[in-house]
């Protein structure tokens, strides 16, 4: 369905828990996050009949997200759950990957059809000291474990963040060389921890343009920018929600690990979901896309949500 500005709202992303397996410096606090009681978090169910009650309203993409979704307990049955939904043609889910090598052929199984990875560095104790301990080659382990699962049309996403990684810019473009994934950069958000970070943390997607001019511009996908180096198997994506507002072609909704429908990542304003089914369920979703806001203000101030990406999903 068609929101008030006439954006059409096809894209749910739901997060499955807000726990993570890792302390990444820009997404979550040092101590980590006070664990929510089973009871505050969705039901496996719910998670179901709210992708469910989404795709009566015209959803037909699903993200799985988190926290890190692969520590969530039933997981798969939630996968196995969207997958069956008729109207949703693609369920795609964003992972740190550490899990992969247990989980990527159970994922497949139950119907996950794409997966996003996320990776900031390529030098190992840089990798330690941005997830505050987790190790780079497990994250390389589970990429290889979804290109085995038969995964293959893996996205890695590189939050860009000045003064931490934009010297390996040439080793990510390298790695399209030899490899048929698409190196998603992504500009980093005032959100959470970094929401006060220096100024020089954020940096424009633009800058992978400035210093590799040989990217040539390929057709874009979603709300990512792609580029090819010359003879590359794989392809370049920018996202640049700071510099460059998608808000005008933004299609998704959200739903958080506790049940809450948010009409945009960086708004205040949430519409519960818990305790509604059928009718009312879908009604309620149809308000919250209804009510998506025009556009974010991340450009004049930090985002306006006092939540953590963890507990949003990014
Ligand atoms: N744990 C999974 C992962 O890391 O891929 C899924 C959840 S994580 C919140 C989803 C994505 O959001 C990751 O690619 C992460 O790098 C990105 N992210 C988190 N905080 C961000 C921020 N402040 N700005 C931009 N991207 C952010
Ligand atoms: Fe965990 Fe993903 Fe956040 Fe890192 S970005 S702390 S892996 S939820």
């Amino acid at each position: 369905m068609k929101d008030q500005y006439g954006r059409t709202v096809d894209y749910l992303r739901l997060s499955v828990t807000d726990l993570c397996s890792y302390r990444c410096q820009y997404c979550m606090p040092a101590e980590g996050v006070r664990k929510l009681r089973h009871e505050d978090i969705l039901s496996v169910e719910e998670c179901v009949e709210i992708a469910h009650a989404a795709s009566r309203c015209g959803v037909t993409k699903v993200r799985i997200t988190g926290g890190e979704p692969l520590v969530r307990r039933g997981i798969l049955d939630i996968c196995r759950g969207i997958a069956a939904i008729p109207e949703v043609r693609e369920l795609c889910l964003t992972t740190n990957g550490a899990l992969l090598p247990e989980l990527a052929a159970s994922l497949r199984e139950a119907g996950v059809q794409r997966l996003n990875i996320s990776l900031d560095t390529l030098r190992p104790e840089r990798f330690r000291a941005m997830t505050r301990g987790g190790e780079l080659n497990q994250a390389m382990d589970g990429i290889a474990a979804a290109e085995r699962a038969g995964f293959s049309d893996l996205k890695l996403n590189t939050v860009l963040i000045g003064g931490f990684n934009d010297d390996e810019l040439g080793d990510f473009l390298a790695l399209t060389m030899e490899h048929p994934w698409e190196l998603r950069f992504i500009e980093l958000m005032p959100m959470g921890p970094c929401a006060h970070w220096d100024r020089g943390c954020f940096l424009p997607c633009r800058t992978v343009l400035e210093r590799f001019p040989a990217l040539e511009p390929i057709e874009a996908r979603g709300v990512a920018l792609r580029y090819r180096l010359p003879a590359a198997k794989g392809t370049v994506g920018l996202i640049s929600p700071l510099s460059h507002t998608f808000c005008s072609q933004c299609r998704r909704i959200r739903v958080t690990s506790d049940g809450k429908l948010k009409g945009c990542l960086h708004s205040q304003e949430e519409i519960p979901l818990r305790g509604l089914h059928g009718q009312a369920l879908e009604e309620t979703i149809r308000r919250g896309i209804l009510s998506k806001p025009q556009e974010h203000h991340l450009t004049e101030r930090s985002s306006d949500t006092p939540r953590n990406m963890n507990q949003i999903g990014g």
